[in-house]
């Protein structure tokens, strides 16, 4: 077993050992001595210890669509990017997802949910580069019965082969929204879901346009639309939410969903702002937070994520002390992790060793009165110096094995799928 000593690094304020054998944190201390013996030693002495971010909302490979979004509300720039979405194929998704995990290890991020095509791209992407992540089946019909049934088979077929993933990766579904996908389909969807303990992901209530539509056409809101199909429970996890009633917040909070909050995404696309955190939260909800993908966000970047999340809900409820920087701390980090089912999110002895060395010797962290409101408001991910996964060193000195071949390799495709 292998094994990483981080010495007199700094958790929780306080000057610490800590020893990573495996995969998991065996032992933290104030002075584990010298008689330890690891495998690799890192002085720690200016480096803060942190969970890893876990990114409970993303399209991975939609780093290939950066910055194709002119300035469009969600239904123009979808129609656009399914268009582009038809030149995709295994290869470029495969090398997207690529780009969007040395995106995401750089900015600090050791766990994602993933909701895109070919997701054996994506999960043979996350193998590979040793990032943790759920990689889902989308089921996205367009009410088309021939395209429902080639959808469940081409689910069940990758469901299969996902037996072979190992535990760091795994398979979940996502149902794409109620308004692209029929009811037969949730259906099926969701109980396939739930007989196999799969995690469902979902887009819910994203913007104005599509709760109106679906009140007016079905008497429903989308939450009670998808209650209706026993769709929403602890193993679901809801993006973006909204645009919800009250009633839309106790059918969430009652049935434990996790929400996934994806602010700068709803910000471009003009989705809307008044997202509601804490009482989603004292509903019962698992509040988390994602980025959605790269080609709304524009980056995959949660730690900027937390700092527009705490600026707009002091701005928009004209209340500064409506979210603590402690709560936004654990919904990017230990909620994500247990809603995904892993055991990391926390720098506990025990734990899964997916955690982040902030470098605090620089201006950003000058003086250091107060890391997490530094590390939130006045840094950038430039502080992240050493990413862990696993117990596997997937960054250090913010250096990324192969990143070099991956953005040539990203860069060429991108432009060949928009040349198509
Ligand atoms: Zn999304």
């Amino acid at each position: 077993m292998s094994s990483i000593l981080l010495k007199q690094t700094t958790l929780n304020g306080a000057k610490a050992d800590l020893l990573i054998e495996g995969n998991r944190i065996a032992r933290i201390a104030p002075d584990l001595g010298e008689r330890v013996g690891a495998d690799r030693e890192i002085d720690g002495r200016h480096y803060t210890v942190v969970p890893g971010f876990v990114n409970m909302h993303t399209h991975a490979a939609m780093t290939l669509t950066r910055g194709v979004r002119k300035d469009t509300t969600l239904q123009k720039w979808l129609d656009n990017i399914w268009q582009i979405e038809k030149n995709l194929d295994e290869e470029a998704v495969y090398w997207g997802s690529k780009l969007a995990i040395l995106e995401m290890l750089k900015t600090g991020t050791t766990a994602f949910l993933d909701m895109y095509w070919f997701p054996k791209a994506v999960a043979r992407a996350a193998e590979e580069m040793g990032i943790r992540g759920v990689i889902t089946y989308v089921f996205l019909d367009n009410f088309d019965k021939n395209k429902a049934a080639a959808q469940r088979r081409e689910c069940l077929e990758i469901f299969s082969a996902s037996r072979e993933w190992s535990d760091r990766v795994r398979f979940g579904v996502s149902i794409h929204a109620d308004y692209t996908t029929s009811e037969e389909t949730m259906a099926w969807a969701g109980k396939f879901a739930q007989e196999n303990d799969l995690l469902l992901n979902l887009h819910l209530s994203e913007t104005e346009l599509e709760t109106r539509k679906d009140v007016e056409k079905l008497g429903l809101t989308p939450t009670q639309h998808f209650d209706k199909f026993g769709l929403l429970g602890p193993r679901t996890v809801a993006a973006h939410c909204i645009w919800l009633n009250d009633e839309d917040i106790e059918i969430l909070g009652s049935r434990h969903v996790n929400v996934a909050h994806n602010i700068n995404s709803n910000l471009l696309l003009s989705s809307g702002y008044k997202f509601k955190f804490n009482e989603l939260e004292d509903a019962g909800c698992n509040v988390c937070i994602g980025t959605d993908g790269a080609g709304s966000s524009d980056n995959l970047d949660i730690r900027e994520s937390l700092k527009t999340v705490a600026m707009v809900q002091k701005a928009w409820r004209k209340e500064p002390k409506s979210l603590p920087f402690s709560t936004l701390m654990e919904a990017s980090s230990l909620r994500g992790a247990r809603a995904l089912g892993f055991d990391a999110g926390r720098i506990e002895e025990g734990a899964l060793a997916d955690l982040l060395l902030v470098n605090t010797h620089c201006e950003a962290f000058t003086p250091n009165y107060d890391f997490t409101s530094n590390f939130i408001l006045s840094a950038n991910s430039s502080c992240i110096d050493t990413v862990i996964v696993d117990g596997r060193i997937l960054m250090e000195k913010r250096k990324v094995a192969g990143e070099d071949e991956i953005l040539d390799r990203a860069d060429a495709l991108a432009w060949k799928i928009m040349r198509r």
